[in-house]
């Protein structure tokens, strides 16, 4: 059994971690950069360990030092977070072979997961439907181009090792598709240090919606519902919320059907997520699997009234889920709005510096996750997330009116941030309608006077 866990990250998730294994009984060790002493996972672990200087390369990406640790201080479990090692097969493997266990899928899923092109091949094969696209990486040009005429513009280049939103080039024909073609392979390999691309038809106004899985190591594979996240910029989330405003109670029911069925054809334990597009006629498509837990997930977690990382730390444990699909019920609405330290006035301008004043907001239906407190420095070092706002209540018009209301109340100094731009969105008629797709940012800066942030 699990009595002790090191945490590998840092942030608002290091702290959610803490906080599951403390009302658990397990002791946690925190782990940071020279750039993160002042942080509260840091302050709030039972133990921590400085790993390095402030770049992740030197800190979070290194997982030689981070198992030794693990092994200095006696851990049985790392819990990887999301970002950094946690979609890294190697480490998985090499927390499996020095018996830590990682608190997370096998290496194998890892890396069937991982790479999108076999991804997607896997579930194809499970009768799971894809994004119309090549088979496989494309590395000619001549090649590709003759695939992106097949599939039909406008096509998407994305890379097999993509993550994050970044490393995609849209081609609306065979001379910008030329020029995309190699721009997205440059940056691949910049980005994730694997230039292989594949192509995908580009599906127009789609909504991102996936699904919530776990899976626990004796075959039994659940759904815990979905969360649309189509409120994005540039491939990023900015809102995420449950159950989608767009899907029927059929649909519902044939993407979960979907979703377990890929997370299977992987041989999946643990939680993780399957994400589709779904176009405006409601047919989906598999874009891929995160083999982690997400940013998103307390969506999730007031939705159904499920501990996500609880289950996790379970499953690694060898346990049984004690519930079946049909256990779970869908009884709130929930939304999540990124806090980030970023200027929506100033095309989203990361702004690092140091909170003067912190004052997350409370009261019937508001969670906030957050490692943020009045005098804390954010180190410019890491992404511009600084918080989390999940307000929910039995409608989506009682989680939308509490997250205005929520977001007024949220007072953050000293820095930029995305609060009043979300609070914009939750006035906005396209968004309450509930009739955001993943255009829907663009649209919505084009048309609002960014004084107003
Ligand atoms: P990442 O792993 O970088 O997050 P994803 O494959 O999950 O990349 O895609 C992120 C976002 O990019 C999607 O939510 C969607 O907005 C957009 N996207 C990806 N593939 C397509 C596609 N084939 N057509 C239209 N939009 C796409």
């Amino acid at each position: 059994m699990i009595q002790k866990v090191l945490i590998a990250n840092r942030g608002e998730i290091a702290l959610r971690i803490i906080r599951a294994c403390r009302e658990m009984g397990i002791k946690t060790l925190a782990v940071y950069s020279e750039a993160d002493v002042q942080s509260l996972h840091v302050q709030l672990a039972d133990e921590a360990i400085c790993i390095g200087g402030p770049k992740s390369a030197d800190s979070y990406l290194r997982a030689d030092r981070i198992i030794s640790a693990a092994e200095i201080a006696d851990v049985d479990a790392i819990h990887p977070g999301y970002g950094f090692l946690s979609e890294n097969a190697k480490f998985a493997e090499q927390c499996e072979s020095c018996n830590i266990k990682f608190i997370g899928p096998k290496s194998k899923s890892i890396r069937i997961m991982g790479d999108k092109a076999v991804a997607k091949d896997t579930v194809r094969k499970a009768g799971v439907i894809t994004v119309p696209g090549s088979d496989g990486p494309i590395d000619n040009e001549t090649e590709a181009v003759k695939t992106a005429r097949k599939i039909g513009y406008p096509v998407i280049i994305k890379a097999v090792a993509g993550g994050g939103g970044r490393g995609m080039r849209i081609a609306h024909n065979d001379v910008s598709f030329a020029k995309e073609f190699h721009v997205a392979r440059n940056e691949a390999e910049k980005a994730f240090g694997n230039g292989s691309v594949y192509i995908e038809k580009y599906i127009e106004k789609p909504r991102h919606i996936e699904f919530q899985i776990l899976a626990d190591s004796h075959g039994k594979v659940l759904h815990l519902g979905e969360r649309d996240c189509s409120v994005q910029r540039r491939h990023q989330k900015l809102i995420e919320e449950s159950p989608s405003p767009f899907l029927s109670a059929d649909l519902r029911k044939k993407m979960g059907k979907a979703a377990v069925k890929a997370a299977e054809a992987a041989e999946y334990q643990n939680a993780g997520t399957i994400e589709f597009l779904v176009d405006a006629k409601g047919n989906y498509y598999f874009i891929e699997m995160n083999t982690r837990i997400q940013v998103e997930h307390p969506v999730t977690e007031e939705v159904t009234g499920i501990d996500l990382i609880k289950q996790q730390i379970n499953v690694a444990n060898g346990e049984k889920l004690s519930f079946d699909q049909g256990d779970i019920k869908f009884e709130k609405h929930a939304i999540e709005c990124r806090i980030n330290a970023e200027d929506p006035a100033r095309n989203f301008t990361p702004s690092p510096g140091t909170i003067s004043l912190y004052y997350p907001p409370g009261g019937l239906g508001v969670r906030v996750d957050s490692h943020a407190y009045s005098g804390y420095t954010i180190p410019p070092y890491y992404d511009s997330m600084i918080g989390k706002l999940i307000c929910f209540g039995p409608t989506r018009k009682v989680a939308l009116q509490r997250s205005y209301r929520a977001l007024s109340e949220y007072l953050v100094r000293g820095i930029k941030t995305t609060i009043p731009l979300h609070k914009a969105i939750m006035s906005d008629p396209v968004f309450i309608e509930g009739k955001a797709t993943t255009a829907y940012m663009e649209d919505f800066m084009s048309r609002t006077p960014t004084d107003l942030f």
